[in-house]
């Protein structure tokens, strides 16, 4: 049975931590939670989108049938490729939606190239987690300060810093707003068998090898059998392989 639809304020309602506490949004179908959410948050909530995965999409596809007016975003980091900008033209005309799209401080993007050049990702781990901090995590931050929840598509078998993810959590990064990974029991099989029934638009790059498509200079195609985290930021260990939006902020790039 779905929880109760709880006076929700920012930060969460007592009420509502002790229904996230209880599990009782694990039993939820996806379809079911994202209605909860919906009902729940409104116009306070918004998708996450990269327009570079097929989870985001996924979720775009299923929540336009749920509320045509739900809200979605996505980062404009400024290194994204053109595919992505094609398919949010796509979505635009399909689904008849408005994107918003947060864009970094011109200034601290100045200023980081100035410093460490264009290229400063493959120097280091510590730059590389600078360049998504500026160009990512302060961008979406000032964006979820007006948000009382948000939903990715996040699942728990993408990798090791993924495996404990739940479907409602509390982003204590983020003034302790809710966060809601719909999809955290999906495989990437469902995934894509829910793209192919509802002929849902992906990232064209997906076709050329791409698991996930991220900014341009850090994501590649990868080979059969490679594991599908391999594409992003291939010079990197496992374990850092996070840009920082989706983990707290011991982990949320160390600054240089
Ligand atoms: S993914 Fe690469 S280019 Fe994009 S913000 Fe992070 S380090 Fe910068």
């Amino acid at each position: 049975m779905p929880p109760s639809s709880c006076s929700v304020l920012r930060p969460a309602s007592d009420d509502l931590l002790r229904e996230i506490e209880s599990g009782a949004f694990e039993a939820l179908s996806t379809e079911e939670l994202l209605a909860w959410a919906v009902k729940t948050f409104h116009p306070r909530i918004a998708l996450s989108c990269s327009f570079g995965a097929p989870e985001g999409m996924a979720l775009l596809d299923m929540l336009s049938r749920i509320e045509p007016r739900f809200r979605v975003f996505t980062l404009d980091t400024g290194r994204i490729p053109q595919a992505t900008y094609d398919l949010m033209d796509r979505v635009r005309d399909r689904y008849d939606k408005q994107i918003e799209v947060l864009f970094p401080a011109a200034k601290a993007v100045e200023a980081m190239v100035q410093e460490h050049g264009m290229n400063l990702f493959y120097e280091s781990i510590e730059k590389r987690q600078l360049c998504c901090r500026v160009r990512k995590v302060d961008p979406l931050k000032r964006y979820l300060s007006g948000l009382d929840a948000w939903i990715s598509g996040l699942r728990r078998d993408q990798g090791v810093t993924r495996t404990a993810i739940q479907k409602v959590e509390i982003d204590a990064t983020h003034d302790g707003i809710v966060k809601l990974n719909p999809l955290a029991d999906w495989k990437a099989d469902d995934v894509w068998h829910y793209i192919r029934t509802n002929n849902v638009p992906v990232n064209r790059l997906h076709a050329a090898g791409y698991p996930s498509v991220g900014c341009d200079p850090c994501s590649r195609a990868i080979q059969a059998g490679e594991d599908p985290r391999a594409g992003r930021w291939w010079w990197e260990n496992p374990e850092t392989k996070e840009c920082g939006i989706h983990v707290g902020e011991e982990t949320e790039g160390s600054g240089i």
